[in-house]
């Protein structure tokens, strides 16, 4: 009987062992950490062997093929001696899409995968079409597949899990923009996380569609150099590409027999010239599907938006909250900030990933009063930023943060948490850092 070992027992992780348990293969699962309560639960009920806080090499190394968490790096000693001895390492979306026939929409990107993803899930949901939405968001690709399979998926995909997908081939692949992002995992080598980017591509004919941010300079580059062979749908602001603005206007045909869509950019539900990228490319996705224009209008005009994404809080003398936790690169930061309109306050800091912040210093010179520096190391923030003569304020913990802000911002003014950075040095997750602002926020 063919072993699989599931390495690291997440979402993922304990979704791809019931998947490879109901098909029948022999199924080992081992997490170096502590497995969450509800996950062991599910691999018991399941009847499934797994250990928990060890990895014990002789129940790993006879695996015929191992499914790799992607938090995993590749360099850690386990994952080298599985490739030195030729072991197949794949990610719990190349397996999981061995067992179901369905269409799969892929998105990947630096930034706005989760909500692209989100967008053009809630774009065939209301298509009436049979639909899981899979990959960083949702229940794992492989459960869904094991339990409740669906006609039609929608997968969020990081870089981390492209690089473990080899046969995988998407039907239509997204992928927003390249910026520099996670080079720790990628030798800080650029080029790498490029072509892990690009590997949403792999595999893909003629007959699938690749849909791709026609004015980011790294993914021109590289399609001019790889030449994919989908069918290609660019989107971008230059009008001879398949979705584009006119500033006022979104206008997208992906099928030339049929009426491009026109929609008002006012009369979009998700704000900042970001998500007009992202809102391009989720409707050239849904028209590939065929989905009529009437319904792709609802959802572009009615998208309730994500959490932790440029939310709005709460007004609080007359000064406006908004979280955007998420943002954690300078990338992210710069599209939050590009898309105030009133004078800034913006609490920045965080675990730094190798952040260069010269991308944002026009937008802060031009949009915000008041820096707040909210991290456990804020040294980097403060060489950067304190010549520029604005007031800077430096903490280390959300409450003083979130007070500096109320004292330092006038009335018409609005307080923007978009860190650039990572959550870890001070909360569990950028959901937590954003769950803890609001709350901060709410009792001002
Ligand atoms: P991801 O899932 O790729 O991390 P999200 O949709 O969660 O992306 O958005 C993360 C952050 O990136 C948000 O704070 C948002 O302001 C910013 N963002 C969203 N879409 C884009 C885009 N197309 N380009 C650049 N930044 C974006």
């Amino acid at each position: 009987m063919k072993r699989i070992v599931i390495l690291g027992a997440g979402e993922s992780g304990a979704g791809a062992a019931i998947l490879a348990k109901e098909k029948g293969l022999d199924v080992f699962v081992s997490d170096m950490g502590t497995i969450k309560p509800e996950y062991q639960a599910l691999l018991n009920e399941h009847h499934i062997a797994f250990e928990s806080g060890q990895h014990t090499e002789a129940l790993i190394l006879n695996a015929d093929e191992v499914i790799k968490s992607p938090g995993i790096p590749l360099t850690a000693p386990l994952i080298q001696k599985l490739v030195n001895q030729g072991t197949p390492i794949i990610s719990e979306i190349e397996f999981a899409a061995r067992y179901t026939s369905a269409k799969m929409i892929c998105i990947t990107g630096s930034n706005g995968k989760t909500t692209t993803t989100s967008l053009i899930y809630d774009m065939l949901r209301r298509a009436g079409l049979d639909v899981g939405l899979a990959g960083n968001i949702g229940n794992s690709l492989a459960l869904q597949v094991a339990h409740e399979d669906h006609a039609y998926y929608v997968i969020e995909l990081s870089s981390f899990q492209l690089d473990n997908m080899y046969d995988f081939r998407a039907d239509i692949a997204i992928l927003l923009n390249i910026t520099p992002d996670h080079l720790d995992r990628y030798d800080f080598q650029f080029q790498n996380y490029v072509n892990a980017k690009f590997r949403i591509t792999q595999n893909q004919t003629a007959q699938q569609a690749f849909i791709y941010w026609a004015e980011d300079p790294v993914i021109d580059r590289e399609i001019a150099r790889i030449q994919p062979r989908a069918t290609l749908y660019p989107f971008g602001a230059n009008k001879h590409n398949m979705a584009y603005t006119d500033g006022e206007h979104l206008i997208v045909g992906a099928d030339p027999q049929i009426e491009p869509l026109s929609i008002d950019i006012e009369a979009l539900a998700l704000r900042g010239k970001h998500n007009q990228l992202n809102s391009m490319a989720a409707t050239l996705a849904a028209q590939i599907l065929h989905i009529k224009n009437d319904i792709i209008r609802e959802s572009l005009t009615l998208f309730a938006g994500v959490d932790h994404r440029l939310q709005y809080v709460a007004t609080v003398k007359g000064v406006r909250y908004i979280n955007d936790s998420k943002a954690t690169n300078v990338n992210s930061c710069w599209y939050a900030l590009e898309s105030m309109t009133t004078p800034t306050v913006l609490i920045l800091g965080g675990k730094d990933k190798g952040n260069d912040y010269s991308e944002i210093d026009d937008l802060v010179r031009e949009k915000c009063h008041t820096l707040v520096f909210m991290g456990l190391h804020n040294e980097k923030l403060h060489e950067h930023f304190d010549h520029f003569g604005l007031q800077i304020i430096d903490t280390n913990n959300l409450h003083d943060a979130v007070q500096a802000c109320y004292h330092a911002a006038h009335d018409g003014d609005t307080v923007l948490l978009s860190p650039c950075c990572a959550s870890f040095d001070l909360f569990k997750s950028y959901e937590d850092r954003g769950e803890q602002f609001m709350n901060a926020v709410r009792q001002l």
